[in-house]
C-alpha cells in the first residue's frame, strides 16, 4: 500500500466546506453523479470514435445505498482512471478545484445552485470515501481512500470491470443520507434529466401471461431508472406532438392547470442554449406562480431560482432553460452583467415576442381567448422592457366593456372619431369595477364614449408607461370627472342659474357638507346628469393608488374628492332654491346618493342615509 500527502496551502479544507455548505451539503450527490455522466459519456464519445473497442450497451450509473454498512456507493462504467490518473485528477486536479470554489465562496457565497464544488463536496457528508476504480485502458485497477485530510492511502484493486466505484461512509453528523427517502428526494431534485440511466434499487413489475381465464400474473422484479435521459428540450421539436409537451408539463409540475403554450428554445450559436418555456394559466395570486422555471447544466439541475439570469417578467413562464454557457460558479449579482446572460435574455425575449406576434398573426381568435389569462404577463414585461414594448406594442390587446377586443393602433382608430380632446389628444376612459361604477359608465355612455376594462392594479403603471411612449394619448378613469368633460372638448354649458342664485347654492352645500376630503365644485351640467355627481380627479386617485399598491410610505395620502353640483338639474334649479326650509337636509340627502353611486357610503352614515329615505317616504 502507497500511502501519500496531497499538497495542501491550506491545512484542512474540508471542515470549512462543510460549515460554509451548511444548508447544501445535498449538492453532494448532484456533484458525484454528474462526473459519473461525464466519465459515461466520454466512454461513449471514445467508442464512437473507434478509440475504445467496448461493449456501451449498458452504461447505466449505479446507487447503493448500505444502511447497515452506513455506505452510499455510486458506480459508473465510464472510462476510469488509472493509478497515474488517480493521483492526478483526484489529488491535484480535484483537491485544486474545491480550493478554487473555496476561495470564491468566501468571497461570494451566492454562487448559482453551489455548481462546480466537485468531487471533494462527498467529505461534507463522509468521514471517509474510498474510489475503486479501473480504466477502459488496459492498467490495473486501484483502490485510492482518503479521511477528509490530507492523508490518503492508495493500493492495488480486484476490480475487473471498467469504471469507477465512490463510495462515501457517511459521517454520524449526516446519516440523514442513509434514508432511502432521503436519496429518493436528491435524485428526483437533481437528476431527473441527466443523460444516463441511473438505477436505484430495484422495483416490482406485474404482467399479464396468457389469455381469459388462464391469465396469470406475473411479477418481477426490474431495474428502478429514476430519471428521463432523454427529456423533451433535447429533443427536435419535428418529433414531439401537443400531447408530448402537455405531458412534459405535468411531469415538470404535477397536477398543475395545463399551460396555454410553449416556446421551444434551441440556439447553438453564439451560445448553446436549449429549453421548453411554458405559458402558465395566470392566475391573481401572481407572486405564487413566479420563479418556477428550472435552470439546467447538460441537463444537470442547477437550481429553480433564476430571478438573477431572467428579466423579472419572463419569471412569471415555466419549464426548463439548459445552458453550459451561463457561468455558475460565479455570484449572482455578477451575473446580471455577464455579457453570455445578457445575449441569452435578448434572445429569450426576443422568442418569447416573436412567439405571442405569431399567435395574435395566425390565429387572433386564439389569441384573444387566451389574453384573459396572459394579459398581465405581456402588460407587465411591456411596462419593464422596452424592447418588449415595442414588439408587443403590435398585439397587446384592450377590451372594453362590450368584451371586444382592439389592439392599441385598432382602439385610436375606433374612438378617434368621438374621444378627441381640444387640443387634438385621444382620450380613452377605463373602468376598474363595472359593478361599482355602473352608473358612470351609464353616464359617458350616453355621450357615446367607449369604456375599456381595467383588471389589475398594475395597469396604474402600465398605463403610465404608454402615456410616456406615445403622446396625445392619456387614459382617464370612468369617475374621475363629470361625464360631459371627461373628454374636454371645449364646450362649456350656461347655467340657467343667476350668479347670485350659483352662490347660494354653493353656500347651501358648503354648510350641509363637512367632511374636510370633499371639495365642493359647480357646474353646469345637462339636466339630463345626476344633480350631485362624486368625480376623483385622476392624477391625485393614480399617484394615492400607486403608492398604496407598491407599498410606500406617503404618509398615507389622504383621501379627496370633488362634490359637483349641476346648476341645470330641476332639483338644484328648482327643489333646492325654492324650498322654504330643511334645505340643508335635502343637500345633504343628494350628497349621500352621490356617495352612494361611489359605493362609497358606508357603516353610520349609510344606516343614517336608510333611516332617513324611509321617513322621507312615509
Ligand atoms: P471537475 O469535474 O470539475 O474536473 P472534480 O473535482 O469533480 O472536478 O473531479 C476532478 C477530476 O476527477 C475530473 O475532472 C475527472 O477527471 C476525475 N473524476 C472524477 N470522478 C470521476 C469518475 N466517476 N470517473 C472518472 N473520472 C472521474
Amino acid at each position: 500500500m502507497e500511502k501519500g500527502h496531497i499538497s495542501v496551502q491550506t491545512e484542512n479544507i474540508f471542515p470549512i466546506i462543510k460549515k460554509f455548505l451548511y444548508s447544501d451539503q445535498e449538492i453532494f450527490l448532484r456533484e458525484l453523479i454528474a462526473n459519473a455522466v461525464d466519465a459515461t459519456s466520454k466512454i461513449k464519445t471514445l467508442a464512437l470514435k473507434g478509440e475504445a473497442e467496448i461493449d456501451t450497451d449498458d452504461l447505466t450509473i449505479e446507487i447503493i445505498l448500505n444502511e447497515a454498512d452506513k455506505t452510499l456507493t455510486i458506480k459508473d462504467k465510464g472510462i476510469g482512471m488509472s493509478e497515474e490518473e488517480v493521483k492526478k485528477y483526484l489529488n491535484q486536479v480535484a483537491f485544486s478545484s474545491a480550493q478554487e470554489f473555496l476561495e470564491k465562496y468566501k468571497e461570494e457565497s451566492s454562487i448559482i445552485g453551489h455548481f462546480g464544488l466537485g468531487f471533494y463536496s462527498a467529505f461534507m457528508v463522509a468521514e471517509r470515501v474510498t474510489v475503486n476504480t479501473k480504466s477502459f485502458k488496459e492498467e490495473p485497477a486501484v483502490i485510492w481512500s482518503c479521511e477528509g485530510d490530507p492523508a490518503y492511502t492508495l493500493e492495488s484493486s480486484e476490480k475487473t470491470e471498467r469504471g469507477t466505484e465512490i463510495t462515501l461512509h457517511i459521517a454520524e453528523d449526516s446519516t440523514e443520507f442513509l434514508q432511502k427517502g432521503r436519496i429518493d428526494e436528491l435524485l428526483n431534485k437533481y437528476c431527473k434529466f441527466l443523460p444516463v440511466e441511473i438505477q436505484f434499487g430495484t422495483k416490482t413489475e406485474t404482467t399479464y401471461e396468457g389469455e381469459g381465464d388462464d391469465k396469470e400474473e406475473k411479477t418481477t422484479e426490474v431495474a428502478n431508472i429514476i430519471n428521463n435521459p432523454k427529456p423533451a428540450w433535447k429533443k427536435s421539436p419535428s418529433e414531439l406532438t401537443d400531447e408530448d409537451y402537455q405531458s412534459f408539463y405535468s411531469e415538470l409540475y404535477p397536477y398543475s392547470t395545463p399551460p396555454l403554450f410553449w416556446i421551444h428554445l434551441n440556439i447553438d450559436f453564439p451560445f448553446n442554449l436549449t429549453g421548453i418555456l411554458y405559458f402558465p394559466k395566470l392566475s391573481n395570486n401572481l407572486e405564487v406562480q413566479k420563479n418556477k422555471i428550472q435552470l439546467y447544466s447538460n441537463q444537470v439541475f442547477v437550481t429553480d431560482d433564476v430571478k438573477e439570469i431572467m428579466p423579472e417578467f419572463l419569471t412569471f413562464l415555466h419549464g426548463v432553460i439548459d445552458s453550459p454557457d451561463i457561468p455558475l460558479n460565479v455570484s449572482r449579482s455578477y451575473l446580471q452583467s455577464d455579457q453570455n446572460v445578457k445575449k441569452i435574455t435578448t434572445y429569450i425575449t426576443k422568442k418569447v415576442a416573436d412567439k405571442l406576434e405569431e399567435l395574435f398573426k395566425k390565429e387572433r381568435e386564439a389569441f384573444e381567448e387566451k389574453w384573459e389569462n396572459m394579459g398581465v404577463f405581456v402588460r407587465y414585461g411591456m411596462y419593464s422592457d422596452d424592447k418588449f414594448y415595442d414588439r408587443a406594442s403590435k398585439f397587446a390587446l384592450y377590451k372594453n366593456h362590450e368584451d371586444k377586443y382592439h389592439t392599441f393602433e385598432e382602439y385610436k382608430e375606433f374612438i378617434k372619431d368621438n374621444q378627441t380632446d381640444k387640443n387634438g389628444k385621444l382620450v380613452a376612459i377605463y373602468s376598474n369595477n363595472a359593478t361599482e361604477q355602473a352608473s358612470y359608465i351609464h353616464a359617458v355612455k350616453k355621450y357615446g364614449y367607449d369604456v375599456l376594462v381595467q383588471d389589475t392594479m398594475l395597469d396604474n403603471h402600465f398605463y403610465q408607461k404608454l402615456e410616456q411612449k406615445e403622446s396625445d394619448f392619456s387614459f382617464v378613469r370612468v369617475d374621475s370627472n363629470t361625464p360631459d368633460q371627461i373628454i374636454d372638448k371645449d364646450e362649456k354649458k350656461e347655467s340657467v342659474l343667476s350668479e347670485k342664485d350659483q352662490t347660494k347654492v354653493n353656500e347651501i352645500f358648503t354648510s350641509a357638507i363637512n367632511t374636510p376630503a370633499a371639495t365642493i365644485e359647480l357646474k353646469a351640467l345637462s339636466p339630463d346628469d345626476q344633480p350631485v355627481v362624486i368625480v376623483k380627479p385622476e392624477f391625485m386617485r393614480r399617484m394615492q393608488e400607486m403608492s398604496a399598491f407598491s407599498g410606500m410610505n406617503m404618509g398615507n395620502m389622504p383621501e379627496a374628492y370633488n362634490v359637483v353640483v349641476n346648476t341645470n338639474h330641476p332639483i338644484i334649479t328648482d327643489r333646492l332654491l325654492k324650498a322654504r326650509k330643511k334645505q340643508g337636509e335635502l343637500a345633504k340627502h343628494l350628497f349621500s346618493l352621490a356617495l352612494l353611486s361611489q359605493n362609497m357610503l358606508k357603516g353610520e352614515d349609510l344606516s343614517n342615509f336608510v333611516n332617513k329615505s324611509i321617513e322621507l317616504l312615509e
